[in-house]
């Protein structure tokens, strides 16, 4: 199911399924002066493409190669419209790896997008790379409307629980990326329009520098892992049963244990339910 919700001189496509409405989990694609953002998951690709039939766009752009962002683009490609992809997304897509079940159950199986019609990005949209979330992670910056579509840098300010490639410090450095370009309006893949989003960008940066620096006043100390992440994150029973382990809060500690260096992602932290843990 799409629902449709009108912003100005932007439209927020918002994709469920009956499975995802299960696990409460929501995604959102926009279209902007002609131009989408996203593409929602892949068993919302076929209501798509109807959609698209009827309000042809000039051209997609993807944020980040994970199936709820990227999951319509090989329906577009079909369609003959035109994609816009960071290099690292196009090699992701090219050969999507397998992902676990409780993803395949909310959004459905990834499917390979290669041999696409470029798309060129109008000059009012210029790609931002913010990785962190995923290495390939962009936003897309509307200058002229201080707009910006922010796939899934933000989803919530405290988000206690990471895929194990996630990379803290580069979300850090991200927002605080985003957050100099000083946005009027900001859109969200899960949460949609954020009131405030300079307020609420800065709380993330925020949250995210202090749990940064706990764990590393800890790993001084010679405290392990486990340890760290109930001290500094509590209780993790959401990350552990629902995804068997794919996102939890050591994930957090372990990545800025890691340092900032050339995170992998293969797990997707935007396929947990978002209103856990996020106020
Ligand atoms: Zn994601």
């Amino acid at each position: 199911m799409i629902a449709f919700t009108a912003h100005d001189d932007v439209t927020q496509l918002e994709f469920t399924s009956v499975r995802s409405r299960l696990s409460g989990m929501r995604v959102s694609a926009f279209v902007v002066r002609n131009v989408m953002i996203d593409s929602g998951f892949p068993t919302s690709a076929d209501e798509l493409r109807r959609w698209v039939a009827q309000h042809p766009v000039a051209g997609a752009a993807l944020t980040h190669y994970h199936e709820d962002h990227a999951g319509g683009a090989s329906v577009l490609r079909e369609l003959g419209v035109p994609l816009w992809m960071a290099e690292a997304t196009q090699a992701r897509l090219a050969a999507p790896t397998p992902v676990r079940f409780y993803r395949r159950f909310s959004w459905g199986a990834p499917r390979a997008v290669a041999d696409f019609t470029p798309f060129a990005l109008p000059p009012f949209l210029a790609a931002i790379p913010t990785p962190g979330h995923t290495a390939d992670h962009q936003v897309f910056w509307d200058a002229e409307t201080r707009t910006v579509f922010g796939g899934d840098l933000f989803i919530g300010v405290k988000v206690r629980i990471a895929g194990a490639n996630e990379d803290p410090r580069a979300v850090a450095a991200s927002l605080r990326r985003v957050i100099a370009l000083e946005p009027r309006r900001y859109f969200d893949a899960h949460r949609g329009a954020l009131l405030n989003p300079v307020v609420r960008l800065a709380a993330k940066r925020d949250w995210m520098e202090e749990m940064i620096g706990q764990c590393e006043r800890l790993f001084a100390d010679g405290v392990d892992d486990a340890t760290i992440a109930r001290r500094v994150l509590g209780a993790d029973r959401i990350g552990r049963l629902y995804t068997g382990r794919d996102y939890t809060m050591e994930n957090w500690v372990r990545g800025v244990r890691r340092g900032s260096g050339g995170a992998r992602a293969d797990v997707n932290p935007c396929a947990v339910p978002q209103n856990r843990d996020i106020p």
